[in-house]
């Protein structure tokens, strides 16, 4: 039986712990979700922290996941994986992370509940997702036709670094 896959873009982020390990051990884990395959994996960046700036400065990536899960599913396993690197969940918004995963894109869907929305919300204004995003996939356009890549080259730069 032929399932149908989806196209997921899944942001990495971390800068605590020895975040380039930590970014490369989820993307270990992520390969081996079930119904999913990874189809591409960007670049490791380095990028200055969002919000408060007594904190490291973030390793982030981007990688494109091939999955069969739902959306939901796949948002309840990229939780358990941030929670099995020893996240806690704070108060403080935008505060250092051991790991953060945030599903950028999923396919052509456009969700808003409670636990979901996309595409990210803030997608568009961050280069550390928008960067490696065109990199993997420099034709990718969201839902409603706007070019990722496009993007990328008119956001705004704040220093970020590219590291390998
Ligand atoms: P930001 O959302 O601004 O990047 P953050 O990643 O630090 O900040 P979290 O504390 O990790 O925010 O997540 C808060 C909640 O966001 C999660 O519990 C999750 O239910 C919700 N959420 C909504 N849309 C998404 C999405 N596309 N990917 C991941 N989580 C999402
Ligand atoms: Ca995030
Ligand atoms: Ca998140």
């Amino acid at each position: 039986m032929h399932i149908s896959k989806t196209t997921a873009y899944i942001g990495l982020g971390s800068n605590l712990s020895k975040p380039i390990e930590q970014v490369k051990a989820a993307i270990e884990v992520i390969a081996k979700l079930p119904q999913s395959h990874i189809s591409a994996v960007s670049s490791l960046y380095l990028s200055k922290p969002m919000g408060p700036q007594d904190q490291d400065d973030y390793i982030n990536a981007v990688l494109a996941l091939e999955t069969s899960l739902t959306a939901i599913e796949l948002l309840d396993a990229l939780q358990a994986i941030e929670h099995t690197a020893g996240r806690v969940r704070k108060d403080n918004r935008w505060g250092a992370r051991i790991l953060d995963l945030d599903i950028i894109l999923f396919g052509d869907e456009v969700i808003d509940s409670p636990r979901l929305t996309i595409p990210h919300y803030g997608m568009c204004e961050r280069e550390f997702v928008l960067v490696p995003l065109a990199e993997i996939s420099p034709q990718l356009t969201l839902p409603n036709g706007t070019s990722v890549k496009l993007l990328s080259q008119n956001i705004e730069k704040n220093a970020m670094v590219k590291l390998n």
